[in-house]
Protein backbone atom coordinates (compact mmCIF):
# COMPACT_ATOMS: atom_id res chain seq x y z
CA UNK A 1 0.00 0.00 0.00
CA UNK A 2 0.93 3.68 -0.49
CA UNK A 3 -0.21 6.55 1.14
CA UNK A 4 -2.54 8.87 -0.46
CA UNK A 5 -1.22 12.36 -1.16
CA UNK A 6 -2.25 14.51 0.95
CA UNK A 7 -4.47 17.51 -0.77
CA UNK A 8 -4.83 19.72 2.31
CA UNK A 9 -2.28 20.44 4.72
CA UNK A 10 -1.97 18.31 7.56
CA UNK A 11 -2.73 21.25 10.52
CA UNK A 12 -3.81 24.14 11.19
CA UNK A 13 -0.71 26.68 10.56
CA UNK A 14 -0.17 28.94 14.09
CA UNK A 15 -0.98 32.00 14.11
CA UNK A 16 2.70 34.56 13.53
CA UNK A 17 3.04 37.71 12.95
CA UNK A 18 3.95 38.58 9.23
CA UNK A 19 7.27 39.42 8.17
CA UNK A 20 9.20 39.77 4.72
CA UNK A 21 12.47 38.46 4.14
CA UNK A 22 12.71 40.75 0.47
CA UNK A 23 9.93 39.46 -1.50
CA UNK A 24 9.02 36.45 0.47
CA UNK A 25 6.43 36.50 3.09
CA UNK A 26 7.21 34.66 6.19
CA UNK A 27 4.79 33.83 9.19
CA UNK A 28 1.20 34.96 8.96
CA UNK A 29 -0.06 32.21 7.26
CA UNK A 30 2.49 32.38 3.92
CA UNK A 31 3.61 29.20 2.55
CA UNK A 32 6.62 27.49 4.17
CA UNK A 33 9.46 28.42 2.13
CA UNK A 34 12.86 26.87 2.21
CA UNK A 35 15.84 28.36 2.46
CA UNK A 36 19.66 26.98 2.32
CA UNK A 37 23.19 28.48 3.00
CA UNK A 38 26.04 28.86 0.51
CA UNK A 39 29.72 27.01 1.16
CA UNK A 40 31.62 29.22 -0.57
CA UNK A 41 33.86 32.24 0.58
CA UNK A 42 31.28 35.08 0.79
CA UNK A 43 34.12 37.23 -0.87
CA UNK A 44 34.81 35.12 -3.57
CA UNK A 45 31.49 37.31 -5.35
CA UNK A 46 31.82 35.27 -8.57
CA UNK A 47 31.49 31.75 -6.55
CA UNK A 48 29.12 32.87 -4.52
CA UNK A 49 26.57 34.36 -7.24
CA UNK A 50 27.50 31.18 -8.47
CA UNK A 51 26.12 28.91 -6.35
CA UNK A 52 23.30 30.93 -5.05
CA UNK A 53 22.65 30.48 -8.99
CA UNK A 54 22.19 26.61 -8.67
CA UNK A 55 20.39 26.92 -5.13
CA UNK A 56 17.97 29.37 -7.24
CA UNK A 57 17.36 26.62 -9.58
CA UNK A 58 16.96 23.93 -6.87
CA UNK A 59 14.07 25.57 -5.55
CA UNK A 60 15.52 27.72 -2.93
CA UNK A 61 13.61 30.82 -1.67
CA UNK A 62 15.83 31.98 0.34
CA UNK A 63 19.83 32.50 1.16
CA UNK A 64 21.94 32.79 3.65
CA UNK A 65 25.47 33.52 3.43
CA UNK A 66 28.03 33.61 5.96
CA UNK A 67 29.99 36.92 6.78
CA UNK A 68 32.79 36.16 8.99
CA UNK A 69 35.46 38.92 7.93
CA UNK A 70 35.47 42.33 6.33
CA UNK A 71 36.20 41.31 2.53
CA UNK A 72 33.39 39.37 3.23
CA UNK A 73 31.16 42.34 4.32
CA UNK A 74 32.14 43.96 1.39
CA UNK A 75 31.18 41.51 -1.05
CA UNK A 76 27.24 41.67 0.24
CA UNK A 77 26.17 44.56 -1.57
CA UNK A 78 27.13 42.70 -4.69
CA UNK A 79 25.94 39.79 -3.96
CA UNK A 80 22.46 40.97 -2.29
CA UNK A 81 21.95 43.20 -5.57
CA UNK A 82 22.65 40.48 -7.93
CA UNK A 83 21.02 37.41 -6.48
CA UNK A 84 18.19 36.31 -8.14
CA UNK A 85 16.36 35.44 -4.32
CA UNK A 86 16.81 37.62 -0.87
CA UNK A 87 19.70 37.06 0.76
CA UNK A 88 20.23 36.87 4.79
CA UNK A 89 23.87 37.68 6.01
CA UNK A 90 24.71 35.68 9.02
CA UNK A 91 26.47 37.54 11.36
CA UNK A 92 28.40 35.93 14.67
CA UNK A 93 30.53 37.59 16.68
CA UNK A 94 31.18 41.32 14.97
CA UNK A 95 28.21 43.86 15.78
CA UNK A 96 30.04 45.89 12.83
CA UNK A 97 28.62 43.24 10.10
CA UNK A 98 25.20 43.81 11.33
CA UNK A 99 25.66 47.56 10.13
CA UNK A 100 27.27 46.30 6.84
CA UNK A 101 24.67 44.32 5.94
CA UNK A 102 22.03 46.47 6.53
CA UNK A 103 23.60 48.97 5.02
CA UNK A 104 24.84 46.30 1.85
CA UNK A 105 20.45 45.86 1.53
CA UNK A 106 20.63 42.17 2.62
CA UNK A 107 17.09 41.01 2.80
CA UNK A 108 17.44 40.22 6.21
CA UNK A 109 20.44 39.86 9.13
CA UNK A 110 21.16 36.84 11.14
CA UNK A 111 22.43 37.55 14.51
CA UNK A 112 23.32 34.53 17.19
CA UNK A 113 22.90 36.63 20.37
CA UNK A 114 25.32 33.23 22.30
CA UNK A 115 28.03 34.54 20.03
CA UNK A 116 28.03 38.40 20.16
CA UNK A 117 28.92 39.78 23.20
CA UNK A 118 28.15 43.01 24.16
CA UNK A 119 25.36 42.89 21.98
CA UNK A 120 22.86 43.73 24.12
CA UNK A 121 24.36 47.23 24.56
CA UNK A 122 23.85 47.20 20.59
CA UNK A 123 20.35 46.22 20.52
CA UNK A 124 19.25 50.03 20.16
CA UNK A 125 21.71 51.00 17.36
CA UNK A 126 21.01 47.40 15.46
CA UNK A 127 16.89 48.15 16.31
CA UNK A 128 17.25 51.63 14.37
CA UNK A 129 19.43 50.72 11.10
CA UNK A 130 17.13 47.88 10.42
CA UNK A 131 13.53 49.78 10.88
CA UNK A 132 15.24 52.56 8.89
CA UNK A 133 15.96 49.79 6.18
CA UNK A 134 13.01 47.74 6.80
CA UNK A 135 15.30 44.65 7.28
CA UNK A 136 14.07 41.85 9.60
CA UNK A 137 16.40 40.08 12.27
CA UNK A 138 16.36 36.44 12.64
CA UNK A 139 17.45 35.31 16.61
CA UNK A 140 19.15 32.53 15.08
CA UNK A 141 19.72 30.66 19.20
CA UNK A 142 21.94 27.29 18.52
CA UNK A 143 22.30 24.81 21.27
CA UNK A 144 26.22 25.36 20.47
CA UNK A 145 27.09 28.23 20.97
CA UNK A 146 24.14 29.29 23.88
CA UNK A 147 24.69 32.68 25.93
CA UNK A 148 27.39 31.73 28.99
CA UNK A 149 24.56 32.82 31.33
CA UNK A 150 21.82 30.53 30.18
CA UNK A 151 24.11 27.70 30.07
CA UNK A 152 24.76 28.32 33.58
CA UNK A 153 21.18 28.62 34.75
CA UNK A 154 20.44 25.32 33.31
CA UNK A 155 23.55 23.70 32.97
CA UNK A 156 23.65 22.55 29.36
CA UNK A 157 21.38 23.46 26.28
CA UNK A 158 17.32 22.15 26.98
CA UNK A 159 14.93 23.98 25.69
CA UNK A 160 14.13 26.15 28.19
CA UNK A 161 17.19 27.29 28.16
CA UNK A 162 16.90 27.79 23.88
CA UNK A 163 13.71 29.60 24.15
CA UNK A 164 14.87 32.07 27.27
CA UNK A 165 17.83 33.02 25.05
CA UNK A 166 15.51 33.85 22.06
CA UNK A 167 12.80 35.53 23.41
CA UNK A 168 15.34 37.60 25.85
CA UNK A 169 16.94 38.84 22.92
CA UNK A 170 13.49 39.33 20.98
CA UNK A 171 12.53 41.17 24.31
CA UNK A 172 15.79 43.79 23.70
CA UNK A 173 14.65 44.68 20.43
CA UNK A 174 10.75 44.98 21.52
CA UNK A 175 12.49 47.41 23.95
CA UNK A 176 13.08 49.71 21.11
CA UNK A 177 9.97 49.22 19.30
CA UNK A 178 11.22 46.41 16.83
CA UNK A 179 9.44 43.37 16.03
CA UNK A 180 10.29 42.70 12.59
CA UNK A 181 11.93 39.14 13.78
CA UNK A 182 11.86 35.62 12.92
CA UNK A 183 13.08 33.29 15.42
CA UNK A 184 15.40 29.54 15.74
CA UNK A 185 16.18 27.97 18.43
CA UNK A 186 18.63 24.79 17.02
CA UNK A 187 19.54 21.66 18.54
CA UNK A 188 21.06 18.67 16.83
CA UNK A 189 18.88 16.58 18.82
CA UNK A 190 15.30 16.52 17.47
CA UNK A 191 13.68 15.57 20.52
CA UNK A 192 15.09 19.15 22.12
CA UNK A 193 14.54 20.52 19.25
CA UNK A 194 10.79 19.76 18.65
CA UNK A 195 10.51 20.44 22.19
CA UNK A 196 12.25 23.97 21.72
CA UNK A 197 10.27 24.99 18.91
CA UNK A 198 6.77 24.02 20.81
CA UNK A 199 7.80 25.69 23.77
CA UNK A 200 8.38 28.18 21.58
CA UNK A 201 5.47 28.70 19.90
CA UNK A 202 3.63 28.94 22.77
CA UNK A 203 5.72 31.75 24.24
CA UNK A 204 5.48 34.04 21.51
CA UNK A 205 3.94 35.26 17.79
CA UNK A 206 7.22 35.40 15.64
CA UNK A 207 7.29 33.17 12.36
CA UNK A 208 9.60 30.23 13.62
CA UNK A 209 12.48 29.16 11.34
CA UNK A 210 12.96 25.31 12.19
CA UNK A 211 16.42 24.00 12.00
CA UNK A 212 17.71 20.65 13.20
CA UNK A 213 21.44 22.17 13.27
CA UNK A 214 24.97 19.79 12.28
CA UNK A 215 21.94 17.16 11.11
CA UNK A 216 24.90 14.91 9.95
CA UNK A 217 25.59 13.69 6.57
CA UNK A 218 22.68 13.33 3.73
CA UNK A 219 21.29 10.27 4.99
CA UNK A 220 21.39 10.84 8.82
CA UNK A 221 20.32 14.51 8.54
CA UNK A 222 17.84 13.63 5.94
CA UNK A 223 15.91 11.66 8.26
CA UNK A 224 16.58 14.07 11.24
CA UNK A 225 14.97 17.19 9.76
CA UNK A 226 12.56 15.01 8.34
CA UNK A 227 11.34 13.66 11.84
CA UNK A 228 11.78 16.94 13.40
CA UNK A 229 10.16 18.65 10.56
CA UNK A 230 7.67 16.07 10.36
CA UNK A 231 6.53 16.85 14.06
CA UNK A 232 6.21 19.61 14.29
CA UNK A 233 4.70 20.83 10.87
CA UNK A 234 2.31 18.99 11.46
CA UNK A 235 1.10 20.82 15.01
CA UNK A 236 1.20 23.53 12.30
CA UNK A 237 4.40 25.37 13.68
CA UNK A 238 7.55 26.06 11.27
CA UNK A 239 7.08 29.24 8.97
CA UNK A 240 10.47 28.93 7.11
CA UNK A 241 12.72 25.88 6.99
CA UNK A 242 16.06 24.71 6.70
CA UNK A 243 17.72 21.42 6.05
CA UNK A 244 21.24 21.64 7.22
CA UNK A 245 23.53 18.25 5.84
CA UNK A 246 27.03 17.77 5.76
CA UNK A 247 26.22 17.65 1.37
CA UNK A 248 26.26 20.50 -1.13
CA UNK A 249 23.81 22.66 -0.40
CA UNK A 250 21.28 22.30 -3.25
CA UNK A 251 20.19 18.72 -1.55
CA UNK A 252 19.07 20.25 1.64
CA UNK A 253 16.77 22.62 -0.71
CA UNK A 254 15.71 19.01 -2.56
CA UNK A 255 15.31 17.47 1.14
CA UNK A 256 12.95 20.41 2.40
CA UNK A 257 10.87 20.66 -0.84
CA UNK A 258 10.16 17.17 -0.05
CA UNK A 259 9.80 17.43 3.12
CA UNK A 260 6.84 20.13 2.50
CA UNK A 261 5.10 18.15 -0.71
CA UNK A 262 5.05 14.96 1.33
CA UNK A 263 3.05 16.97 4.48
CA UNK A 264 0.86 18.37 1.57
CA UNK A 265 2.12 22.21 2.74
CA UNK A 266 3.40 22.80 -1.18
CA UNK A 267 1.89 21.49 -4.43
CA UNK A 268 3.77 18.17 -5.43
CA UNK A 269 5.60 18.32 -8.76
CA UNK A 270 6.44 14.88 -10.23
CA UNK A 271 5.44 12.12 -7.49
CA UNK A 272 7.00 8.66 -8.67
CA UNK A 273 5.00 6.10 -6.65
CA UNK A 274 6.96 2.85 -7.07
CA UNK A 275 6.37 -0.44 -4.88
CA UNK A 276 9.13 -1.54 -2.69
CA UNK A 277 8.99 -4.42 -4.91
CA UNK A 278 9.10 -8.09 -3.75
CA UNK A 279 8.98 -11.41 -4.58
CA UNK A 280 6.38 -11.24 -6.59
CA UNK A 281 7.94 -8.73 -8.59
CA UNK A 282 8.03 -9.32 -12.37
CA UNK A 283 10.01 -6.21 -13.93
CA UNK A 284 12.98 -4.72 -12.00
CA UNK A 285 11.28 -2.31 -9.88
CA UNK A 286 14.56 -0.22 -8.67
CA UNK A 287 15.82 0.29 -12.56
CA UNK A 288 12.34 1.56 -13.51
CA UNK A 289 11.89 3.45 -11.06
CA UNK A 290 15.20 5.83 -11.32
CA UNK A 291 15.33 5.28 -15.15
CA UNK A 292 11.48 6.95 -14.99
CA UNK A 293 12.66 9.48 -12.47
CA UNK A 294 15.43 10.42 -14.50
CA UNK A 295 13.36 10.77 -17.54
CA UNK A 296 10.93 13.27 -15.82
CA UNK A 297 13.49 15.10 -13.65
CA UNK A 298 12.70 19.10 -13.95
CA UNK A 299 8.87 18.72 -14.87
CA UNK A 300 7.02 21.45 -12.97
CA UNK A 301 3.34 20.26 -13.61
CA UNK A 302 2.22 18.05 -10.49
CA UNK A 303 2.28 14.67 -12.02
CA UNK A 304 1.69 11.43 -10.48
CA UNK A 305 3.45 8.65 -11.57
CA UNK A 306 2.76 4.68 -10.72
CA UNK A 307 5.42 2.25 -11.06
CA UNK A 308 4.61 -1.05 -9.70
CA UNK A 309 6.28 -4.34 -9.77
CA UNK A 310 3.16 -6.58 -10.39
CA UNK A 311 -0.81 -6.83 -10.17
CA UNK A 312 -1.73 -7.38 -6.83
CA UNK A 313 -1.19 -3.65 -6.13
CA UNK A 314 -0.10 -2.12 -9.29
CA UNK A 315 -3.07 -2.03 -11.58
CA UNK A 316 -5.14 -0.07 -8.70
CA UNK A 317 -2.16 2.03 -7.99
CA UNK A 318 -1.81 2.96 -11.50
CA UNK A 319 -5.23 3.66 -11.78
CA UNK A 320 -5.13 6.02 -9.37
CA UNK A 321 -2.50 7.93 -10.36
CA UNK A 322 -1.91 10.27 -14.05
CA UNK A 323 -0.03 7.99 -15.58
CA UNK A 324 1.06 4.39 -14.42
CA UNK A 325 2.46 1.01 -15.04
CA UNK A 326 1.60 -2.38 -13.72
CA UNK A 327 4.04 -4.83 -14.55
CA UNK A 328 4.13 -8.92 -15.10
CA UNK A 329 4.92 -11.04 -17.63
CA UNK A 330 7.66 -9.14 -19.21
CA UNK A 331 5.27 -6.60 -20.24
CA UNK A 332 3.62 -3.70 -18.95
CA UNK A 333 0.28 -2.18 -18.83
CA UNK A 334 0.45 1.61 -19.52
CA UNK A 335 -2.71 3.13 -17.84
CA UNK A 336 -3.46 6.96 -18.25
CA UNK A 337 -5.94 8.48 -16.32
CA UNK A 338 -7.28 5.36 -15.11
CA UNK A 339 -7.56 3.56 -18.44
CA UNK A 340 -5.07 1.36 -20.13
CA UNK A 341 -4.08 2.81 -23.32
CA UNK A 342 -1.45 0.11 -24.13
CA UNK A 343 0.41 -3.41 -22.80
CA UNK A 344 4.11 -2.73 -23.83
CA UNK A 345 7.05 -5.23 -23.76
CA UNK A 346 9.37 -4.57 -20.83
CA UNK A 347 12.01 -2.98 -22.69
CA UNK A 348 9.23 -0.13 -23.84
CA UNK A 349 8.21 0.25 -20.80
CA UNK A 350 10.21 3.70 -19.78
CA UNK A 351 10.04 5.13 -23.00
CA UNK A 352 6.27 4.81 -23.22
CA UNK A 353 5.89 5.96 -20.04
CA UNK A 354 8.27 9.19 -20.70
CA UNK A 355 6.27 10.10 -23.80
CA UNK A 356 2.98 9.57 -22.25
CA UNK A 357 3.94 12.29 -19.39
CA UNK A 358 4.91 14.66 -21.82
CA UNK A 359 1.64 14.65 -23.58
CA UNK A 360 0.13 15.03 -20.32
CA UNK A 361 2.40 17.28 -18.77
CA UNK A 362 1.65 19.39 -22.12
CA UNK A 363 -2.35 18.83 -21.75
CA UNK A 364 -1.85 20.31 -17.84
CA UNK A 365 0.31 23.25 -19.00
CA UNK A 366 -2.31 24.52 -21.40
CA UNK A 367 -5.49 23.79 -18.75
CA UNK A 368 -3.24 25.83 -16.51
CA UNK A 369 -2.28 22.86 -14.08
CA UNK A 370 0.99 23.91 -13.51
CA UNK A 371 0.72 27.88 -12.60
FE1 LIG B 1 3.39 -4.96 -4.22
FE2 LIG B 1 3.66 -6.39 -6.49
FE3 LIG B 1 5.41 -4.40 -5.88
FE4 LIG B 1 5.40 -6.75 -4.49
S1 LIG B 1 5.90 -6.43 -6.66
S2 LIG B 1 5.55 -4.69 -3.66
S3 LIG B 1 3.16 -7.18 -4.44
S4 LIG B 1 3.19 -4.21 -6.35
Amino acid sequence: GVPEVPVRPIATRRASRRIHVGPVAVGGGAPVSVQSMTTTRTSDVGATLQQIAELTASGCQIVRVACPTQDDADALPAIARKSQIPVIADIHFQPKYVFAAIEAGCAAVRVNPGNIKQFDDKVKEIAKAAKDHGTPIRIGVNAGSLDRRLLQKYGRATPEALVESALWEASLFEEHGFRDIKISVKHNDPVVMVNAYRLLAERCDYPLHLGVTEAGPAFQGTVKSAVAFGALLSEGIGDTIRVSLSAPPAEEVKVGIQILESLGLRQRRLEIVSCPSCGRAQVDVYRLADEVTAGLQGMEVPLRVAVMGCVVNGPGEAREADLGVASGNGKGQIFVKGEVIKTVPESKIVETLIEEAMKIAEQMEQDGAGA
